[in-house]
């Protein structure tokens, strides 16, 4: 299973807070995050981060790439929900693929902690299923 960290500016000490927090649970799984993130994560703990292109360069589209692919099980995307993105075509392209693939999305703090502890708990294993269903259609 992975999971794709993405954290707008204002939200990244939110997100390595997080991941502080949670990294004995998030280092048992793959992981994936946009550039800044990715490196602000890996310089705060021992996560190991498979970093894409930094958001306003693409790196939403990346993501977005991976979920169609069935790669990403979990996103967590800590948005700045009081400041315009001038990527926002990608936010919105990203989060619309969540739920073509029904892929749970965290868009703030409160629901990724209840995400990712489901996802502890093994309540996000239909995940499973689900890719190996999808690829023998
Ligand atoms: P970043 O991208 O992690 O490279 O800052 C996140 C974003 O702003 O979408």
């Amino acid at each position: 299973m992975n999971i794709a960290l993405i954290a707008h500016d204002e939200m990244k000490n939110t997100m390595i807070g997080f991941c502080i927090g949670y990294e004995a649970i998030l280092k048992k799984y793959g992981l994936y995050a946009t550039g800044t993130t990715g490196k602000k994560i890996m310089d705060a703990t021992d996560l190991n981060i498979n970093r894409l292109a930094s958001g306003p360069l693409g790196g939403d589209q990346q993501i977005g790439s991976l979920i169609v692919s069935q790669e990403i099980d979990l996103v967590i995307f800590l948005r700045d929900a009081l400041t315009a993105q001038a990527h926002e075509p990608d936010i919105q392209a990203l989060i619309r693929l969540c739920d073509v693939y029904h892929v749970p999305v965290a868009t703030n703090l409160a629901s990724a902690e209840i995400f990712v502890k489901a996802l502890d708990r093994g309540e996000l294993s239909w995940r499973e299923v689900r890719k190996t269903t999808s690829q023998r259609v």
